[in-house]
């Protein structure tokens, strides 16, 4: 059985008492969640500590983003070995984003840089949520397929199976990131089986059935249960409507 995982990105939304108010207010409501999924808040990196400090807190924790190298003059970057440093004790920290659109197009983040990406994660014990997603542009040409095979092999298909097998991907077409716009839960589900036959193709159909990919793109409690029926879509990765609890509450109870 794969892993059903619901998972916030913050982007570089709330301070420090938003944050605090979120967790107080969401460990007050634990009891409203009927879904058995995991769930992962990715915050901006200055509040990890804040997220990890608090108590009840047993949600898993994720980065947004890490250097690809290891160590040394990268002024103003995260090192994949210092946010496994920063919580090794009590292990909330699973996860890190790697490659979300808003990367790739503000930070011109390439898909070779995001392999060393995946690589520092993996040696460091973390999991890497790696994202993918077409622009409207390949859509309306028909090579949105081309262009996240593209992103899935440079990114990802250098790694040995279990290595593979610590990512999570999360398919996000750019032109629904933000914009209300989003995929239909057949596009979205035809892009998942494309996703997941390309790992069968490389690693195998019992790899690729063990790997979760999950859906992000305007997914809110309107729409999560019909993208979260289809059955390659392993749960979301959700931009804004994980900024309210209750609106975060609503999709994570879609499954
Ligand atoms: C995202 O940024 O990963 C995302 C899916 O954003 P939104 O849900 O706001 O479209």
């Amino acid at each position: 059985m794969r892993k059903k995982i619901v998972a916030g990105n913050w982007k570089m939304n709330l301070l420090d008492e938003e944050v605090i108010n979120f967790i107080v207010d969401f460990n007050s409501r634990k009891n409203e969640i009927e879904s058995d999924s995991e769930i992962i808040i990715l915050p901006a990196s200055i509040y990890l500590d804040t997220m990890i400090s608090m108590p009840d807190w047993d949600i898993k924790i994720g980065a947004q983003n890490c250097s690809q190298f290891n160590n040394g003059a990268y002024t103003g970057e995260i090192s994949a070995a210092m946010l496994r440093d920063f919580d090794y004790d009590s292990e909330n920290l699973h996860y890190c984003l790697v490659g979300h659109s808003e990367r790739r197009e503000y930070f011109n983040e390439q898909n070779d840089v995001l392999a060393e990406k995946v690589n520092r994660l993996i040696e460091n014990g973390l999991k890497p949520i790696y994202c993918c997603g077409e622009e409207l542009q390949h859509r309306e040409s028909e090579s949105h397929f081309d262009w996240v095979q593209a992103q899935i092999e440079e990114g990802l298909f250098h790694l040995k199976e279990e290595e593979l097998k610590q990512v999570v991907i999360a398919y996000e077409p750019v032109w629904a990131i933000g914009t209300g716009k989003t995929a239909t839960s057949n596009q979205a589900q035809e892009m998942h089986a494309f996703i997941r036959s390309l790992i069968a193709k490389k690693y195998g159909d019992a790899t690729a059935n063990s790997i979760s990919i999950l859906y992000g793109g305007s997914c809110k409690p309107e729409n999560a249960s019909e993208l979260f029926d289809q059955p390659d879509i392993d749960g979301g990765l959700i931009g804004g409507a994980s900024l309210k609890v209750d609106s975060f509450i609503q999709i994570i109870n879609s499954f």
